[in-house]
């Protein structure tokens, strides 16, 4: 028997490069396949959000960083904006304004395309990882009693659909929210995960324009949350090369249009101007383009009975989030730390360890993106005396984020993953809402 040890990753996205990244330290040879392009830089049919903002979270980068230092200063390098999230970056929250101030708190803006190439050359440049374009995974294969996942059986789609076989030791399917390991694990006569899914039927529309000096004075950045007044919101990012990208969201019976001047017409019906005023005054590079994003997808792994040994599933292929939220890349990432954790302790049972220890890291952000949909898909939620107190005290936290820039800053901290949601209701925090609501005007005009 061979004693070079072998992982197989499916799919070589944002989560099967830094399932990568963590398979490299424990493995000899990490082979990364792909059914698309995945060495090709550019645009790829496999990964059709890439066009769309994409946010990285501050949580997001602190992982990046501590799994390829250096990371941050390369992408700036290559033209990413650093921007202090609260100072920088001019933040609409259910209709009103976060008050500016410096929080110490920096993200980074750039294309979705440059973080996977950069991210991407780390993983190529780790001692025995390579990278299998063009091959499609078909199934998996196993021991002579199905107890055991012992490769992959794929497509060389390049060559004729020839297929092949390629044995490991542990296979990560991370091949997003198509997988097809559920019924990969049924054909081999195990259980299919339950699937728990939350509607919200959102439409994002998104254009590039090139970016001039004169544009969003003051700031490097919008965002406009959807509130239940103004189902409706918007971002505007920086991207490198002199870009700024524009992402329009709505419901589904209400799509920011695709024509130029509906476009602009849907930024400008948000409470903040600043995206329809960079809309008119700016040159277009690309014509806007649409995804709709019917539900949040859960699929849970953790609760199965039975598991084969060596395989696992990591990703939006067990979690895909409202990506209004911009949770998917950080929750990779957190996703990729357990599995470092996971594999120092030894892969027997790895599967049952890693599945709970995700389970628990999606909790917060699961909750966060579902409940803060529920308020549009299921209003009846919010009618409960549960309900009507968080109701009342989230419209507390929203008029505190407008004077009190601790309140905001808390907040962010929590968008952005670094801190729990409890951190909202710690006592400190409730005495600063209270105090902020009762004593100044109810509502702070955005303008
Ligand atoms: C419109 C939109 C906007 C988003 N915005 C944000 C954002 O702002 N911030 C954020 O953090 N996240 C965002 N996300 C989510 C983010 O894109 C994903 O969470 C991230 O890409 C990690 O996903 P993944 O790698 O698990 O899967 P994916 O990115 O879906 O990649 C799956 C890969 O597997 C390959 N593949 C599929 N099947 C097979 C097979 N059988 N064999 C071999 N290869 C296969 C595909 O070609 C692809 O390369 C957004 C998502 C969408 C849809």
């Amino acid at each position: 028997m061979s004693a070079v040890r072998t992982a197989v990753v499916i799919g070589a996205s944002m989560g099967g490069l830094l399932a990568a990244r963590v398979l490299s330290d424990e493995y000899d040879r990490v082979l990364l396949l792909d059914r698309d392009h995945a060495d090709v830089d550019g645009y790829r049919s496999g990964v059709p959000q890439a066009k769309h903002l994409h946010g990285l979270l501050a949580r997001g980068r602190e992982i990046l960083e501590e799994l390829f230092p250096g990371l941050s200063q390369d992408l700036i390098d290559d033209g990413a904006t650093v921007a202090d999230l609260q100072n920088d970056i001019r933040w609409t929250i259910d209709g009103r304004r976060l008050v500016r101030h410096h929080c110490g708190l920096s993200g980074l803006s750039m294309s979705r395309l440059l973080l996977e190439r950069r991210v991407r050359a780390r993983v190529l440049a780790l001692p025995g990882v390579t990278l299998l374009p063009c091959h499609e995974v078909t199934g998996l294969t196993t021991g002579a009693d199905a107890g055991r996942v012992t490769g992959v059986h794929a497509v060389r789609l390049a060559d004729g659909n020839a297929r092949v076989d390629l044995a490991a030791e542990l296979v990560v399917d991370a091949s997003g929210r198509g997988s097809r390991a559920p019924t990969w694990l049924t054909d081999l006569g195990y259980d299919a995960p339950v699937e728990d899914r939350v509607p919200i039927g959102i439409t994002y529309a998104t254009q590039h324009f090139r970016r001039e000096p004169g544009h969003l004075v003051g700031s490097k950045g919008a965002v406009v949350t959807m509130s239940l007044e103004n189902p409706r919101g918007g971002a505007l990012a920086r991207e490198e090369g002199d870009r700024w990208v524009v992402t329009l969201a709505g419901l589904a019976d209400d799509p920011a249009p695709l024509d130029p001047e509906g476009f602009r017409a849907f930024a400008a019906s948000l409470p903040d101007p600043a995206i329809a005023e960079v809309i008119a005054a700016a040159t277009p590079i690309d014509d806007a383009l649409r995804a709709r994003f019917p539900a949040s997808v859960r699929r849970r792994y953790e609760r199965l009975t039975r598991l084969p040994e060596g395989f696992l599933v990591l990703g939006d292929a067990v979690c895909s989030f409202n990506p209004v939220y911009s949770q998917g890349m950080t929750v990779a990432g957190e996703e990729a730390l357990i599995l470092r954790a996971c594999l120092r302790q030894g892969t027997t049972g790895i599967g049952r360890r890693f599945f709970k220890a995700t389970a628990r890291i999606l909790t917060v952000p699961w909750s966060m993106a579902t409940s803060g949909d529920e308020r549009f898909t299921d209003p009846a939620k919010s009618r409960t005396l549960a309900g009507r107190l968080t109701g009342f005290y989230l419209n507390a936290v929203g008029a505190a984020v407008g004077r009190d820039p601790a309140v905001g800053r808390a907040l962010l901290r929590v968008a952005n993953l670094l801190d729990p949601p409890q951190r909202m209701v710690a006592p400190d925090m409730v005495w600063r809402v209270l105090r902020s609501a009762r004593h100044r005007p109810a509502v702070t005009e955005v303008g």
